[in-house]
């Protein structure tokens, strides 16, 4: 199988590989044409004050239903977004349309203007100059009580601290959205980024909650982060719980809010729906 490139050069075609390159090349082109063709859709998770038990808000994670390879999980096709540059309108998208279902479930007063809705953002996305602006005409033309939206970025988005962050940071915190660290604990920033970066909530990586059912394991770091976050003036939500023993140990380190199969999976709009109306008070 090997095919002369030249003189004396050689490379073997391994068809694995050349499979997998094709695969590639179509999964970039069939993103490319999803968000026309509206194969997107916006699922969302409940996520629980550990005060009140009663529902702080969601996060809203986007699902992709190829119309032949059927749904695509976002842990696939972001890194590709990303890598393309696609991300940027996904990611517009999906802010688009959480704004969009939060106001639907506020005139259908299945909500009030104190239920926040949480939208992930690339740092592939945010960190370029147009973000802000549409962020702004997105306020603009929706007259969305900003505080309803949370802004989730990773640690490592910011890891990189320059200017030009920072600025961008605070201009959003300008618009009065508010920023929090997603996955924290999982990448490697130094803890001085926190002090000057505007963020407000940090939410505690799935694989710290996980521990913390652990006998041996003493809730391993999850008091710590939650001290951080508190003696930062910040919140701290958990991500992942799944188990009630995980609830009550973060209940009792004082952690402020969860989300996790415990609770609710991701559920697409006409289940939150549903949900909200059998219990507004959940
Ligand atoms: P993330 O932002 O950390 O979101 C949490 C992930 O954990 C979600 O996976 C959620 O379904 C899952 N999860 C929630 N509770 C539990 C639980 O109790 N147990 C387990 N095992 N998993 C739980 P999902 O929806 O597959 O999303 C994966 C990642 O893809 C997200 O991680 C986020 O980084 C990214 N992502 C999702 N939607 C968007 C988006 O609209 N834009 C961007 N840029 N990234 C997104
Ligand atoms: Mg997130
Ligand atoms: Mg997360
Ligand atoms: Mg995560």
């Amino acid at each position: 199988r090997a095919k002369a490139l030249g003189k004396g050069q050689y490379y073997i075609f391994d068809p694995a590989m050349h499979d997998e390159a094709l695969n590639r090349l179509q999964l970039e082109n069939d993103l490319r044409r999803a968000v026309e063709r509206q194969e997107f859709k916006v699922y969302y998770q409940p996520i629980i004050s550990l005060t009140t038990g009663k529902i702080y808000g969601f996060e809203a994670l986007v699902r992709w239903q190829h119309p032949t390879r059927g749904f695509i999980s976002p842990i696939d096709f972001i890194p590709v977004a990303e890598e393309t540059g696609l991300i940027a309108s996904i990611d517009l998208w999906v802010l688009q349309e959480s704004v969009r279902q939060l106001q639907a479930w506020q005139h259908q007063n299945l909500i009030n203007d104190k239920v926040t809705c949480s939208v992930n953002l690339s740092a592939r996305h945010f960190l370029q100059f147009s973000f802000i602006q549409h962020l702004r005409e997105l306020l603009e033309a929706t007259q969305i009580n900003p505080q309803m939206i949370k802004l989730e970025i990773t640690e490592s988005a910011i890891a990189n601290k320059n200017q030009a962050t920072l600025d961008i940071l605070h201009q959003i915190r300008d618009c009065h959205i508010e920023l929090s660290i997603d996955d924290f604990g999982t990448g490697y920033s130094s803890l001085s980024y926190l002090e000057e970066f505007p963020v407000n909530v940090l939410k505690i990586d799935r694989s710290f909650i996980k521990r913390i059912d652990d006998p041996e394991h003493q809730c391993g770091l999850v008091p710590g982060i939650i001290g951080i976050a508190h003696t930062m003036g910040m919140i701290a939500i958990a991500e992942g719980v799944e188990t009630p023993i995980q609830l009550e140990k973060l209940r009792g380190l004082g952690c402020d809010f969860a989300q996790g199969y415990l609770f609710s999976k991701p559920l697409d709009p006409e289940a939150i729906a549903e949900l909200l109306a059998r219990s507004p008070q959940w």
